[in-house]
Order: C-alpha cells, then sequence, then structure tokens
C-alpha cells in the first residue's frame, strides 16, 4: 500500500528535558499532554547511557542494545501518532561517544537524559493510527 496524505502544521514547541529522565518517556509525556495526535520531533544533546532497538525481520522482534557510557545525541529524528488511542512517539537516535565513532537505532526506554533541546512540531489534518501489519510484525500506520 502507498498512500500521500497532507497534514498541516499547527504548532511548534521547543524545549529542553530534565537531567537523569528517561528520553522517550519524556517526549511521550510532553505529546500526551499537549494532544499531539500527528506530529514529528526532532533533539539534540547527550544521554548518560542509552538503550537501543535493532528489529529483526527474521525473528520478528527487536533487540536491543544497551550503552552504558555517556554518548552525545547527534540527531533524534521521529514521530507522533496514535497507538491503541494514546500519542506514541517513534524515534531513531544516532549517538557518537569519546572517539566520534557511531551507533543508532530505534530509540527505547532506558535511554536517560544527561541534557537534551527538543523541538516537537504538532499537525493538524489526519489521525495516522498504528495498527498490526501482518507482513513485517510491526505496528504500522493505517493510511
Ligand atoms: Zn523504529
Amino acid at each position: 500500500m502507498m498512500a500521500v496524505i497532507e497534514v498541516e502544521r499547527k504548532s511548534v514547541y521547543m524545549g529542553r528535558l530534565p537531567h537523569g529522565s528517561d528520553l522517550l518517556d519524556e517526549l511521550t509525556k510532553i505529546c500526551t499532554d499537549l494532544e499531539i495526535e500527528c506530529g514529528r520531533i526532532e533533539a539534540i544533546g547527550a544521554v548518560q547511557k542509552a538503550c537501543i532497538g535493532y528489529y529483526d525481520q527474521k525473528l520478528r522482534k527487536y533487540k536491543f542494545n544497551t550503552l552504558d557510557t555517556g554518548l552525545e545525541i547527534l540527531k533524534l529524528a521521529g514521530n507522533v501518532s496514535l497507538k491503541d488511542g494514546v500519542p506514541m512517539v517513534h524515534a531513531h537516535i544516532t549517538l557518537a561517544d569519546d572517539k566520534g565513532r557511531v551507533f543508532g537505532g530505534h530509540l527505547s526506554q532506558g535511554t536517560i537524559i544527561f541534557a537534551c533541546e527538543y523541538m516537537i512540531e504538532k499537525f493538524d489534518g489526519h489521525a495516522f493510527r498504528r495498527i498490526y501489519d501482518e507482513e513485517t510484525g510491526l505496528a504500522l500506520w493505517n493510511m
């Protein structure tokens, strides 16, 4: 299935996330508080540790890698849509260590903020809802 849906930017929010909190949980809380059902997220900063996922396409499940060290957030890119009627943040993150080596993956709980500056855009026009997709085993947008 292929579809293109036009959305309209309604608001842009910017802020800083609290030191020591969980990155995914904080972004999800903001989106829930602001009632964002369709949106875009980006962020930069640093984490104290990270938990990033890799989806094994054969096994159809996530494998999680924990990086237990301070890392720079080179880029967090994500979107917001609805899953089971509530806002769900889907984000991928690129991180760098003290040698500039890069790691990345699907942002998971357990990624702890050192410092983080974010921007969230709220869109109007269409509600993207995630439902189980047989082909991939993932909860994808039902457009
Ligand atoms: Zn992902």
